[in-house]
């Protein structure tokens, strides 16, 4: 696999060459995985990098002073500088490990959100968000009285930005907005939309549980407050999250979970917390996991972030064009694919997106039926399900043509 980005031209030999890396095609024929936005498959890569943890380096990390945990220590940091560089933060101290963008996000709601957020204070979120940006902004306003509100989302799928500019006011102190969307694909105008918010001293957390794992992101270019994502749907063992926040936020920001390894001293009556990050992890990590997340951004940065974007917008555009010859088939997001992501949640006329789920794992197709995590989104939309199809980088040209198929099958059974 290594050069991959070199050795291969076209984006078609790429991916060819990609599914072979990924033991779960071999062994499960015929696969069409296009659930890739709740969760990726692993390459070979990965697999063995958490295997030969276990095989050669374990032991618990900033603990030991044997050769073990030295190791195995590096291995963990080695990753976090991996992070750093892959997402072009200033330094590896910004990068917090949790256990998912779920986990980042209430560590920043419980600890600088409850020590900034006061009785009446705005908070903006988009009604685009997953519930893992939402509630824990929303239970934040709960126990402050602080007020919730909403950017709303046009028809075509797009946030109103005109909106968003008049709910820009001196009250609101924090805007949480999704990257891209999980449901809709959407990629939003982030860097645009943090430097107007900037300009009327709102921080801004952005979940990029969806846009990390599929186009480069540089977070000293976003110039993000705090910014949120997912290990497990970029190829790494599930079990790890990774929160960026900026240094001087990070210093003034006191501690979530408080016990082992977050430390500096400890008495019978008071104790000093470690430094950043450290002061943000207590307790045993994820280290296979951690160490595997190392593996799988060596694999993605081989093969090039922007290569994966150029690949999934063509994956997009075919898609698109493909979906919309299915009669009574309705796509929700946007229907071109400028700044759109190849995630497809769709109804289809007369079919429950259950049934439809079944009825497509009968055919060998894996994809996802329901809210998928964002039921106001969905109320909004005027509907209380879709059937979504993520895509990666090993899916192929061919994976659209028989999903195309099969849903042809299923209006035929259904009529
Ligand atoms: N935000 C978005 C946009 C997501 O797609 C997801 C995963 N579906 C999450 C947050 C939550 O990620 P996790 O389950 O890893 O906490």
């Amino acid at each position: 696999m290594s050069n991959l980005g070199e050795q291969i031209k076209t984006m078609k030999k790429i991916t060819t060459a990609i599914k072979k890396d990924f033991p779960i095609f071999k062994n499960n024929k015929g696969l069409v995985f296009l659930d890739s936005g709740a969760s990726t498959q692993k390459p070979k890569v990965v697999i063995d990098a958490v295997k030969e943890v276990y095989e050669k380096h374990y032991a618990n990390v900033h603990r030991g002073i044997y050769k073990l945990s030295e190791q195995s220590s590096e291995l963990y940091e080695q990753t976090r500088e991996k992070v750093a560089k892959f997402i072009n933060a200033s330094s590896e101290k910004q990068i917090i490990f949790t256990k998912n963008t779920t986990e980042s996000i209430n560590l920043l709601a419980f600890t600088w959100g409850m020590d900034n957020i006061k009785k009446g204070d705005i908070i903006l979120v988009t009604e685009m968000e997953h519930h893992a940006n939402l509630l824990p902004w929303r239970e934040l306003a709960k126990r402050k009285k602080a007020i919730i509100k909403y950017v709303p989302v046009k028809k075509n799928g797009r946030l109103d930005l005109n909106k968003l500019d008049s709910l820009l006011s001196s009250k609101v102190k924090l805007l949480a907005i999704a990257h891209m969307s999980n449901v809709l694909g959407t990629i939003n105008p982030v860097k645009k939309i943090i430097a107007k918010a900037h300009k009327k001293k709102i921080k801004v957390m952005v979940d990029g549980a969806q846009a990390v794992p599929h186009f480069p992101v540089d977070l000293q270019d976003l110039d993000a407050d705090f910014y949120a994502f997912s290990p497990h749907k970029m190829l790494a063992p599930s079990g790890v999250g990774i929160l960026y926040a900026k240094e001087e936020i990070l210093e003034s920001m006191n501690p979530f979970l408080v016990g082992g390894g977050m430390i500096a001293n400890v008495t019978h009556q008071d104790a000093e917390w470690n430094e950043i990050p450290f002061k943000f992890e207590a307790g045993t990590p994820n280290i296979e996991g951690v160490i595997g997340f190392g593996a799988a951004i060596d694999y993605l940065s081989s093969v090039g972030m922007k290569n994966i974007f150029k690949h999934e917008q063509k994956i997009t555009k075919i898609a698109l064009r493909e979906l919309s010859k299915v009669e009574g088939l309705k796509i929700m997001g946007p229907s071109d694919n400028k700044d759109r992501g190849a995630v497809f949640s769709f109804v289809l006329n007369g079919v429950h997106p259950h049934d439809m789920a079944t009825m497509l794992d009968e055919q060998n197709i894996a994809i996802r039926a329901g809210h998928h995590c964002a039921q106001p989104l969905h109320q909004s939309l005027g509907i209380e399900a879709t059937t979504r199809a993520s895509f990666y980088l090993y899916n192929t040209e061919e994976d659209i043509y028989k999903l195309v198929r099969a849903l042809k099958k299923v209006k035929k059974i259904f009529k």
